[in-house]
């Protein structure tokens, strides 16, 4: 039985023709499948025999709801999904004033085990399917009543350990006959896979990148980011440097500030040296502690000081808005408790 979040329009298509329908079915099927509809018989335009068809080979895998939190200051909410096979993933609904936007996880677990992370202290359980991460947008829709217009590939994950999947949730979403969302409405997060970002500008011109940096040389950044051992900064800022003379796009730096690790100002001056003159912006993170790592937030204070420090250096910066910050505000987070209760009744 196919999921048919994970198909194409023209997928769609050949599938309708498959169940002895013209191919124009399957593109009304797919209007349906992106108006939110799980329920074939709800599909009024199809014929019956065709609805029929449906129901025997066809299922749409909405994800089960196992648990949310809902900030009461600002509106974000963060939801635990339960995949088929007893998986689960983190996704998070923000409001923002330019629209609604979810921030989608692309795999369970992750592989990265980058120090300050929730998600990748139990490794990669198995990537996510173009549909699982579709269904984490528009089973969002359904449980806030909210349309989403923005979609940031932020959550648990490394999109592109994963870009098969990415590249035809991208494709499939941007579909006119279904959501038809812009390109430029995605950003996809990585934590600096060389090879990867090089295949991403050439295929995804228009999608914005930001790339996790959180370390302004080699030394820190490997000990913080195993990654950095394989892709160092000579060749991750050259990468960097290509994808926005490609694209002509600016790209965003995350930087999750980490009290005495990367917040000094010696650390902030090497910061400085390696982007100025680059079309970019750094979005200072005071970190989220998660307290299985033992690291410390440099604070909202400190975060002031150094994105003061950067734009006087010519280097757009801002600190990011503390979202939820009465919820499990840390990726990764609520999805780690679930596993320790799990195992704490084992
Ligand atoms: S920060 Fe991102 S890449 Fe690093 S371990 Fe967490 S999910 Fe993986």
């Amino acid at each position: 039985m196919k999921d048919l979040r994970n198909l194409t329009e023209a997928e769609m298509q050949d599938l309708a023709k498959e169940a002895g329908q013209p191919a124009f079915r399957g593109r009304q099927l797919f209007g349906w499948v992106y108006k939110g509809r799980t329920d074939f018989r709800e599909m009024t335009n199809l014929p019956e025999v065709f609805t029929a068809w449906l129901e025997e080979n066809a299922r749409i895998d909405s994800l089960k709801l196992l648990a949310r939190q809902a900030s009461k200051t600002d509106g974000t909410q963060k939801f635990l999904y339960g995949l088929p096979d007893g998986n689960a993933v983190e996704t998070v609904f923000m409001k923002y004033k330019y629209g609604n936007t979810v921030c989608v996880s692309s795999q369970a677990g992750c592989r990265m085990h980058c120090a300050f992370c929730a998600s990748g202290i139990n490794g990669l359980v198995r990537n996510l399917t173009a549909g699982e991460i579709i269904s984490q947008l528009m089973d969002t829709e359904r449980e806030t009543g909210e349309k989403v217009s923005r979609i940031v590939v932020m959550g648990t994950g490394e999109p592109f350990d994963n870009y098969e999947e990415i590249s035809r949730f991208i494709r499939i979403l941007h579909e006119k006959d279904g959501r038809n969302m812009s390109s430029r409405n995605f950003t996809v997060s990585t934590c600096g896979l060389v090879p990867v970002i090089e295949r991403f500008s050439e295929e995804f011109p228009q999608v914005n990148l930001a790339v996790s940096l959180h370390a302004p040389d080699d030394e820190l950044r490997s000990s913080l980011m195993p990654v950095n051992r394989s892709y160092p900064l000579d060749q991750l800022i050259p990468a960097c440097r290509a994808y926005t003379e490609k694209t002509g796009r600016r790209i965003t730096f995350e930087y999750a500030l980490i009290r005495g690790k990367n917040d000094t100002d010696e650390s902030i001056g090497k910061l400085i040296h390696l982007l100025r003159g680059m079309l970019c912006h750094v979005n200072l993170i005071p970190l989220n502690e998660v307290s299985e790592t033992g690291l410390l937030t440099s604070g909202r204070k400190r975060a002031e000081e150094v994105r003061e420090k950067l734009e006087a250096a010519g280097i757009p910066a801002t600190v990011r808005r503390q979202l939820g910050a009465d919820i499990d505000g840390a990726c990764g987070q609520l999805r780690l408790k679930a596993q320790q209760a799990a195992e704490s009744e084992d």
